[in-house]
């Protein structure tokens, strides 16, 4: 599209998470300033978790001039490890792909949740941002949108991004009523000082130690705030989105696991820890009208075991980004948007259902084959 109809367009984008404000920023460096980001809550916040911000997410920080503000705030890390519970041996330990693609190397880079959005929301150019606006219907007129909100207020778009998560009301209103579908699983996550994880902050690289029965501990240092995210995922059957957990619980599930494991699980303040019910969503049909498209979770929330939900939320940004600046019109944009991206998130939503089985583990990274 020409510099002036980009200027002009008039964009809603519905959450202000990863997704929505990476949109905000892609928009805005291709000459988009007619933007705005409306979130339900009356503050931007995010889980106390890490996680790992891949080369080609990197990369698009560097384009889009954030990449300073990111690695102020992140560690740069140079592969992955999955290891036995026990620690014992290692299954695979590989580079993270694709950190050599591009004209200046990209490491991960491994960042607290809650850093990267403050990071990513003060990229963004002032007054794009209203929190307080819960999006309760939107009516999609063809080339424009109403959208009403629970504070009473209504807009108009002639472009709408649903970026509002995995239980979308863009997507649930427009797309499909298919409500999220539970794992079996849960993630219990917390952030602790280095000094609480018994030594295992000793350098910038994630570990992954698989135990039976699907039982997986995320080790993400954060040497920069000297922290260590420590995450165990597990089976259940307990589909309530906060589950609640004892301390004694979590000892039980890691028992047999690396004793440093055993011994920072030990110490956990459990009433710290962020409890949830792991779900992703069916994969959609079609992802997009010829004025409104979903992007990030909302259009393909996918289990977190192999970490690339954010990482997608940002991708897609980059990948609409670029298709409404080379397409002529928004709805060529959206379709080839759509073409680009729902191959890739589609074959990330199928592997992530898989998991990973501690006796048949080949790869650290199963996508490398399949998504090139
Ligand atoms: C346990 C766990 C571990 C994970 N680990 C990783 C990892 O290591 N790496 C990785 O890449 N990904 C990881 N993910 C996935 C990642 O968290 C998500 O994919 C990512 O947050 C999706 O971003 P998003 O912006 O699409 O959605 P969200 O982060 O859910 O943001 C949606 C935003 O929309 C707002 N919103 C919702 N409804 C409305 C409404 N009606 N009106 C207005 N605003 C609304 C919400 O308040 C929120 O701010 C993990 C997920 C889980 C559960």
């Amino acid at each position: 599209m020409q510099p002036a109809d980009l200027k002009n367009l008039n964009i809603a984008i519905v959450g202000g998470g990863y997704g929505g404000a990476a949109a905000a920023l892609a928009l805005s460096t291709i000459g988009a300033t007619n933007v705005t980001v409306y979130e339900q809550a009356s503050a931007i916040h995010q889980v106390g978790a890490g996680i790992g911000l891949r080369p080609p997410t990197v990369e698009l920080f560097r384009q889009w001039g954030g990449f300073d503000a990111i690695a102020a705030v992140s560690s740069p890390s140079d592969y992955l490890e999955v290891l036995s519970a026990d620690g014992r041996r290692v299954i695979a330990r590989e580079e993270w792909p694709k950190a050599r693609d591009y004209a200046q190397e990209n490491n991960t880079r491994l960042i607290h949740r809650g850093d990267f959005i403050d990071a990513l929301v003060g990229l963004l150019p002032e007054d794009m941002l209203r929190v307080g606006h819960k999006l309760t219907g939107i009516e999609d007129r063809g080339g424009r949108s109403l959208l009403t909100f629970a504070n009473g207020r209504t807009t108009t778009a002639d472009l709408v991004i649903g970026a509002d998560g995995i239980r979308s009301v863009v997507r649930d209103r427009l797309f499909s009523d298919r409500p999220p579908v539970f794992s079996g699983a849960h993630a219990y996550r917390i952030v602790i000082s280095a000094e609480d994880a018994h030594g295992m902050v000793f350098d910038d690289n994630l570990r992954l130690y698989a135990g039976q029965n699907n039982t997986m501990v995320y080790n993400l240092p954060l040497r920069h705030r000297n922290d260590l995210s420590f995450d165990i995922t597990a089976e259940s059957e307990d589909d309530s989105w906060a589950p609640e957990i004892t301390a004694e619980y979590l000892v039980d599930l890691v028992e047999g696991f690396d004793e440093r494991i055993v011994n920072t699980t030990r110490d956990l303040d459990v009433s710290e820890m962020t409890s949830r019910a792991v779900y992703d969503i069916d994969s959609l049909d079609v992802w997009h009208s010829d004025s409104v498209a979903l992007l990030g979770d909302a259009a393909h929330a996918m289990l977190h075991h192999q970490g690339h939900g954010a990482n997608s939320a940002i991708q897609d940004a980059g990948a609409l980004a670029d298709a409404l600046q080379e397409a002529g019109s928004v709805e060529e944009a959206l379709a080839r948007y759509q073409a680009i991206r729902k191959p890739i998130t589609d074959e990330l939503q199928r592997l992530s259902r898989l998991g990973w089985d501690a006796n048949d583990v080949d790869t650290a990274f199963p996508e490398k084959t399949s998504i090139k």
